[in-house]
């Protein structure tokens, strides 16, 4: 519907002559074969000038550029938002961003019935797996949806509570690992089986700390020491596919959820700004069926990902989109009908308060709807450094004209009560006052207040100071941190994540009641906001305030409906109350859910075993360790109550796992010792010896010695 109101005003395309992007497109000549299977790589943070391909000279990147040499390069592909989960979650609806509502890093989780590739490619019959490297993308975005297998297990707990949203990640061998485990587990059968990957890599976004040998080869440019990095994990990727026989038959699409600014019009990072530092992304897409050594003229925008993927592995595509099919073209060389390409940035409005950035794109015409609007020609200016929007009135006024009408498309559907999703009407309230649910953003919000252009510099020195505090946070300098935040409150700045990490900081030092307010503010301002619910409840814990903790987790129950942490906690403080009923009650939500949730299937088993129920506990600890069997404590678990049970034999087994997962704890060694010893086996000794080795002050393992020397 958005796309239709725009493509009446469409002019007639003149294509982008792009920096870097020489050759003419030409027509693939190809035969329609379609792929078996499918992976997608989303490249966080990676600009499209840095790559070979695109033209760079300055970090060689081999593994893309030949990837690009055996397939379609896009030269012209963008993204919709510079910020990473509403860039994906447009790159994987085929919708803009207002029109699947995750405008922000923090919104709230994709809705349930937005309908996604991945549910597409599974309703087809392809197994569906990703594996993504940062806490944005966890399952909590609803960006799961689709997924047999999801695997966001990001470096996110941290000792001083949860870190900075921005870096919880975990390095790409790590997430490739990952990956080939699940390949060797599953073992995709070649012929009879369809696969479909996603793997994101997020390690080109900041902090830029590239691995040896790329630190020292790229002492004093980091960041593109993180792109050379990057590339050589596109090689691992390939020989990881080649390897298990599944490339040849792989359809293959990379790019990249946005750009990133390297001071660039005085921006720093991505996500502030809508210039093309941010906006421009690499994207190439390989496999059967695919030209190979061509390029895509037409814009590529990342709304399009989802239906030319489908058309491409010949799947029914989404109804209702505002994406649309490139395959032919990537196919065949077909010349696509010229579109426009819309993009926003909300950071400053929903962060800020001042105003937002609305981007409408039309052949090498840019419009930027701001407080001073700007208009660049992107043919003759690709740097936008010159603002065309005084001297040519008539574009930029055909251009704002457009955009009005997707922003007034965008407002009609914040009226529409059936496109909000299932909150609180408090909660909906604040969100949209901040900008957060934009379906619920206020009429006038658009480019309203500062204009972000006036507020570079004081956004890089709030930025910075947040900056220092996280980091002094995550060193649990505590006194120094509280004080980098205080100096932004001071300068007037008042988000839900600076009252939320300055709350942090305050329990650090063991100030709970400060504490309490900062997390009682940033709650006040974002009511959904899970983590300063979980928060919270932590100082009153603190304080000895058990009763206290349970109404926060409860309030956040109401705020942040079906987010398992909060029961999680909850069930822990009633259990420290003594209350298992209650406990039980929270658990059991949280199973309910969490369906691959390990830890809570334990920690119900461990309480119906202190309620005498081992037969409802030895379900919950087999749940456990079928759902995490890397965890010992869950098959020590399983082997107690088994071995309690009289089943020595399965017992032993169970300890025997325990120990391979963990072969320092003395008490499993004993249990398995001991178990041993139960049913007559002489192999008891020896684990008593080595439990007495582990821990030589191990009392019970001397005294089974001794009884077995008799
Ligand atoms: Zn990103």
């Amino acid at each position: 519907m958005m796309a239709g109101a725009v493509r009446g005003v469409v002019a007639p395309l003149a294509l982008l002559a792009l920096a870097g992007c020489g050759r003419e497109s030409t027509a693939p000549a190809v035969t329609a074969t379609t792929a078996r299977h499918f992976v997608i790589v989303t490249l966080d943070t990676l600009r499209a000038d840095r790559l070979g391909a695109y033209g760079s000279t300055s970090v060689p990147t081999p593994n893309f550029d030949r990837l690009a040499r055996e397939g379609v390069r896009a030269l012209d592909a963008t993204t919709h938002v510079p910020i990473t989960r509403p860039s994906h979650a447009t790159m994987f609806t085929a919708r803009y961003p207002a029109e699947h509502g995750v405008r922000d890093n923090i919104s709230l989780p994709l809705a349930s019935d937005v309908p996604t590739l991945a549910a597409s490619l599974k309703a087809a019959g392809f197994t569906t797996a990703a594996f993504v490297s940062s806490f944005v993308l966890a399952s909590s975005s609803g960006l799961d949806r689709g997924f047999d297998h999801y695997d966001d297990d990001v470096d996110a707990a941290g000792a001083a509570g949860p870190p900075s949203i921005a870096q919880a990640q975990r390095r790409g061998d790590i997430t490739l690992q990952r990956l080939e485990q699940w390949l060797d587990a599953h073992a995709p059968a070649k012929q009879t089986s369809r696969t479909a990957l996603w793997v994101h890599l997020y390690d080109p976004h900041d902090p830029y700390e590239p691995p040896e040998p790329f630190a020292s080869q790229y002492a004093g440019r980091p960041y593109d020491g993180e792109v050379a990095w990057t590339d050589t994990l596109l090689g691992r990727l390939r020989s990881s596919l080649e390897a298990r026989g599944l490339w040849n038959d792989t359809l293959v699409l990379i790019t990249a959820d946005h750009g990133e600014s390297l001071g660039e019009h005085g921006e720093t990072g991505h996500g502030f700004f809508a210039y093309e530092t941010t906006l421009r992304v690499p994207l190439v897409v390989r496999g059967p069926g695919i030209g190979a050594g061509q390029t895509l003229a037409p814009t590529f925008r990342l709304v399009d990902v989802t239906p030319t993927v489908l058309e491409l592995l010949g799947v029914p595509g989404i109804a209702g989109v505002t994406g649309r099919s490139l395959a032919s073209a990537l196919t065949q060389g077909a010349a696509p009908e010229p579109v426009t390409t819309y993009a926003e940035s909300l950071t400053p409005l929903v962060h800020y308060q001042w105003s937002d950035l609305r981007v409408l794109r039309d052949g090498p015409w840019k419009y930027i709807l701001a407080p001073r609007p700007e208009l660049y020609d992107l043919g003759a200016d690709p740097g936008e450094t010159r603002d065309l929007s005084t001297s040519n009135t008539a574009t930029a006024r055909r251009l704002r004209a457009a955009l009005e009408g997707l922003l007034k498309a965008e407002r009609a559907r914040a009226l529409d009560p059936a496109s909000r999703p299932a909150v609180s009407a408090e909660t909906l309230q604040k969100l949209g006052a901040l900008g957060y649910v934009s379906p619920g953003a206020p009429k006038d919000s658009v480019a309203q207040g500062a204009d972000p252009k006036d507020k570079i510099a004081e956004f890089s020195l709030l930025s910075g100071l947040m900056r220092e505090g996280l980091a002094l946070l995550k060193e649990k300098r505590y006194a120094e941190s509280v004080s980098r935040f205080g100096r932004l409150r001071e300068e007037g700045a008042d988000s839900f994540q600076l009252h939320f990490y300055l709350g942090e900081a305050l329990a650090g030092l063991g100030r709970h009641r400060d504490a309490e307010a900062s997390f009682s503010r940033s709650l006040a301002i974002m009511p959904a906001f899970t983590a300063a619910h979980v928060s919270l409840a932590n100082a009153r814990i603190a304080r000895t305030d058990l009763t206290g903790a349970i109404a926060a987790l409860q309030q956040g129950q109401k705020d942040a409906p079906n987010e398992p942490l909060l029961y999680d906690r909850e069930g822990q403080v009633w259990q420290t109350l003594g209350d298992r009923t209650r406990a039980m009650a929270a658990f059991e939500r949280v199973a309910a859910l969490a369906p691959t949730d390990a830890l809570v299937r334990w920690r119900m088993g461990e309480l119906l075993l202190s309620t005498g129920q081992p037969d409802a506990a030895l379900g919950r600890f087999r749940e456990a360790t079928t759902l995490d069997p890397t965890v010992a404590d869950f098959w020590n678990s399983l082997g107690m109550v088994l071995g309690g049970g009289g089943q020595h034999g399965e017992a032993a087994q169970a300890f025997r796992e325990a120990v391979t997962r963990d072969s320092a704890n003395a008490r499993y060694t004993y249990n398995l010792g001991l178990v041993l010893q139960r049913s007559g086996q002489p192999e008891a000794a020896e684990w008593f010896r080595r439990t007495l080795t582990l821990d030589p002050t191990f009392r019970p393992a001397r005294d089974r010695l001794a009884e077995l020397a008799r």
